[in-house]
């Protein structure tokens, strides 16, 4: 039988236990620390839930990320130039804008390369829970998960905090279809694939983006059209949990105050687990250690 992580991006335990959502709360449930890791950056935090260590003393570093950024923003010409002149005056020069006209910068060869930046360096990979499973002979299914492998949705990052800013709602609420229509498809493929495999890791942005969207709105129209997100999201994950173990987690909740990520995660199981997580370092260990008490 299979073993299931569903992996729910800013899904916030105060709400999901208020909206009394239990197919996502599911038998033991609580909360997690992040506040370790600070700035609360999306890959970082996936990447130390999969590899168990900080992953910033690992080379994966908001800074780490930043540099990789402008290597590939930048023509080759200027790249060190602008790396050393980084490293002598320790912020950021200003000059971007200027050398964007010249053609020099390039906000689009960013973009293409986004899945690249956002992605841990191969020797913090291989500490991975999934590297580790594959190690010890599981199969395991694994799709646009961040940090590790998320191209489609490295992308999604990019325009969520434009998001944020977009004035007409038509237009929000059309960039959100697009990756709400990604997170339904991947499920699908991943119930197309459950006899094939013996560990799955799931991943949907979903409620992270609309808790974006709706955070400076959070009336009752923004709490509801909320809500219908965590609901929809709640479908999807009882069709998985009614039949199959499965631990839900999220990197971080949302704080509707601050209009911000908030410093501690989500995580729920539908079975006995071995220990309680309490730190986003915990998931690695309870992962293997299910695996194995489950004999998947
Ligand atoms: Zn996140």
């Amino acid at each position: 039988m299979p073993y299931i992580v569903l992996g729910i991006d800013g899904l916030e335990y105060n709400l999901a236990k208020k909206w009394g959502m239990k197919g996502l709360l599911q038998k033991y449930y609580g909360k997690h620390d992040v506040s370790v890791i600070k700035p609360l950056y999306t890959p970082i935090l996936w990447s130390a839930i999969l590899v168990g260590v900080d992953p910033r003393e690992h080379g994966f570093s908001i800074h780490d990320i930043d540099r990789k950024r402008a290597v590939y923003g930048y023509h080759p010409v200027l790249r060190y130039s602008y790396l050393l002149l980084r490293k002598i005056t320790k912020r950021k020069t200003g000059l971007r804008s200027l050398l964007a006209k010249l053609g020099l910068f390039s906000y689009d060869r960013i973009k293409k390369g986004v899945s690249d930046i956002e992605r841990m360096p191969t020797e913090l990979r291989n500490l991975s829970v999934i590297e580790v499973l594959k190690s010890r002979g599981y199969k395991v299914w694994v799709k646009e998960f961040p940090s590790y492998n998320d191209e489609v949705f490295s992308r999604a990052r990019l325009t969520t905090i434009g998001l944020t800013k977009e004035k007409i709602w038509k237009n929000r609420f059309k960039r959100i279809e697009v990756y709400r229509q990604y997170t339904l498809r991947f499920f699908q493929e991943m119930m197309e694939n459950l006899d094939s495999y013996d560990v799955f890791f799931y991943y949907t942005p979903l409620i992270d983006m609309a808790e974006h969207v709706f955070s400076r709105s959070f009336d009752l129209w923004g709490k509801t059209r909320l809500y219908r997100y965590y609901r929809e999201v709640e479908q999807l994950v009882v069709k998985i949990n009614s039949k199959y173990p499965t631990l839900i987690v999220s990197d971080h909740g949302f704080d509707f105050k601050k209009h911000t990520h908030s410093d501690y995660g989500f995580w729920s199981v539908n079975y006995t687990p071995p220990f309680t997580p309490k730190t986003i370092f915990d998931f690695k260990n309870l992962i293997l250690s299910s695996v194995e008490a489950l004999n998947v």
